[in-house]
């Protein structure tokens, strides 16, 4: 392959304490955390919104702050759904713990709590690269914007990019694949005209029943019966959400396997999953009575990424500590959403209810060699069954909440993420509310 080689000097525009890459529900709350500790903080994304997977992926419900009743998730978190219900944008369904949200509202509430805590803003910004100097240490994040290409320095970095692309571009050895496929691509979709005062819908929309699968199941029964006539592409549930609006629901039922970070992969899913929306849209209207007068009215603005890169941490939390709630001496968040892996192929789904709710440990955010890298959301070390509960929305807000704790303190004292001090950061996470 022909390759070609650019050299260009780019202007090293403003100097972090702490810079989040990804303002999805990890980056927004490492991002206010670490302002509310007092470091100068900003979140470079790519869109002209926050939310990530909740916004752009219109994913739907928030799981899960609540394991049988007792809240796992706090702190920050926490306020954010008390502020989305104040808003009107929120509704947590009980007794389960999911949250039902109205996405707009989302964006709204994330977009002010950033900017009242004073985090710079850098949206419509791609990360591209990092310049790195000695001892595996990040120097500046490289951005590419209509302003051009600009590097932004900080002494601490935590990458909730989803899928790991600053720790990548830094080397971070990331978790073998080891031959198992990953969880599929899905765009969820909104449809409205729905007849959701229907026994059938009103039921299925509200996700708030312990230890089962929250899918419509006399609709499931009724696709997988009639496949081969109905000429139905792979599915998954259907799951319908309420988005609190009348008459809306949000659908998650498309399904293609396919790797997000390799791009001409992702792109054959969009365009097959954009297809997909409106086939299963015309099947749903076509043979049930409560979507007779339904129609698409949103499509996110991405495929739905379950699962692409994870760093290889200090530690890797395994299903087996997962399930048990093993409790590590540096435990500093928690997870309480079932193990949950959506076949490649296929219809099928393995799901697996958890024991007791789980501890995450600091050093799943933390690789070694990388002294002033962390990481949170869906790319920490975990395997493949733990990492299917821990990368729901709640899950992922509360390890960015303590990795942007940790990051704050690293850049006040100087000191490696390899070297914080657990019983200061977890005294100090369970000061501003964190469930640990
Ligand atoms: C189909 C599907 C169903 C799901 N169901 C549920 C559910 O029912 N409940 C639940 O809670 N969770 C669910 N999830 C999981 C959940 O939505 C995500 O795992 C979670 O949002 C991950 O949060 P995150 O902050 O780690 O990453 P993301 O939400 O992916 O956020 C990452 C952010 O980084 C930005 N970004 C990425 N790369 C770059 C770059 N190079 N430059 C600049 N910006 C960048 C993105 O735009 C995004 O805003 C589901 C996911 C899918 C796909």
């Amino acid at each position: 392959m022909q390759t070609i080689t650019i050299t260009k000097s780019v202007a090293v525009v403003a100097n972090y304490d702490v810079l989040v890459l990804g303002g999805g529900p990890a980056g927004v709350f490492a991002a206010l955390a670490a302002a509310r500790q007092g470091a100068k903080c900003a979140i470079v994304e790519q869109y002209g919104f926050l939310g990530g997977m909740a916004t752009a992926g219109l994913v739907m419900p928030l799981s899960v702050f609540t394991y049988q009743n007792k809240r796992v998730i706090g702190g920050i978190p926490w306020e954010f759904l008390e502020r989305l219900e104040a808003m009107g944008g929120g509704y947590i369904e009980k007794p389960l713990g999911n949250v039902a949200f109205d996405p707009e509202l989302y964006k709204l509430c994330m977009q002010r709590m950033v900017l009242e805590a004073g985090v710079d803003l850098y949206m419509h910004s791609y990360l591209t690269g990092c310049t790195m100097g000695d001892n595996g240490t990040i120097q500046c994040a490289i951005i590419e914007n209509k302003n051009g290409t600009e590097a932004l320095a900080a002494k601490v970095f935590v990458d909730c990019t989803g899928d790991a692309d600053l720790a990548a571009m830094a080397g971070v050895p990331m978790q073998p694949q080891n031959g198992e496929p990953l969880q599929p691509l899905s765009t969820y979709f909104v449809l409205a005209g729905v007849d959701t005062s229907s026994p059938l819908i009103s039921e299925a929309m509200h996700h708030n029943k312990q230890g089962v699968n929250c899918h419509c199941l006399p609709i499931r029964e009724y696709l997988l019966e009639h496949a081969e006539e109905l000429n139905l592409p792979e599915f998954g549930g259907p799951w319908f959400c309420t988005t609190l609006h009348d008459g809306c629901v949000a659908v998650n039922m498309t399904r293609a396997a396919g790797d997000a970070c390799n791009n001409r992969d992702y792109t054959a899913a969009e365009c097959r999953l954009r297809e997909d929306v409106y086939r299963m849209a015309d099947c749903l209207r076509n043979n049930f009575k409560e979507f007779e007068n339904c129609y698409v009215s949103a499509v996110a603005t991405q495929a739905g990424i379950r699962e692409t890169r994870r760093i290889k941490g200090v530690h890797t939390m395994s299903a087996e500590e997962y399930i048990s709630g093993y409790q590590y001496t540096d435990s500093i968040s928690r997870g309480a959403h079932p193990i949950d892996i959506h076949a490649t192929k296929g219809n099928s789904q393995v799901t697996h209810f958890l024991e007791q709710a789980a501890y995450v440990p600091y050093r799943a955010l933390i690789a070694e060699n990388f002294p002033n890298l962390l990481v949170a959301g869906r790319c920490i070390s975990a395997d493949r069954k733990a990492f299917a509960s821990m990368r729901v929305q709640a899950s992922c807000m509360g390890t960015g909440q303590a990795a942007g704790v940790a990051a704050a303190m690293c850049a006040a004292s100087g000191c490696t993420v390899q070297s914080v001090d657990i019983d200061s950061l977890v005294s100090k996470l369970r000061e501003i509310g964190a469930e640990i």
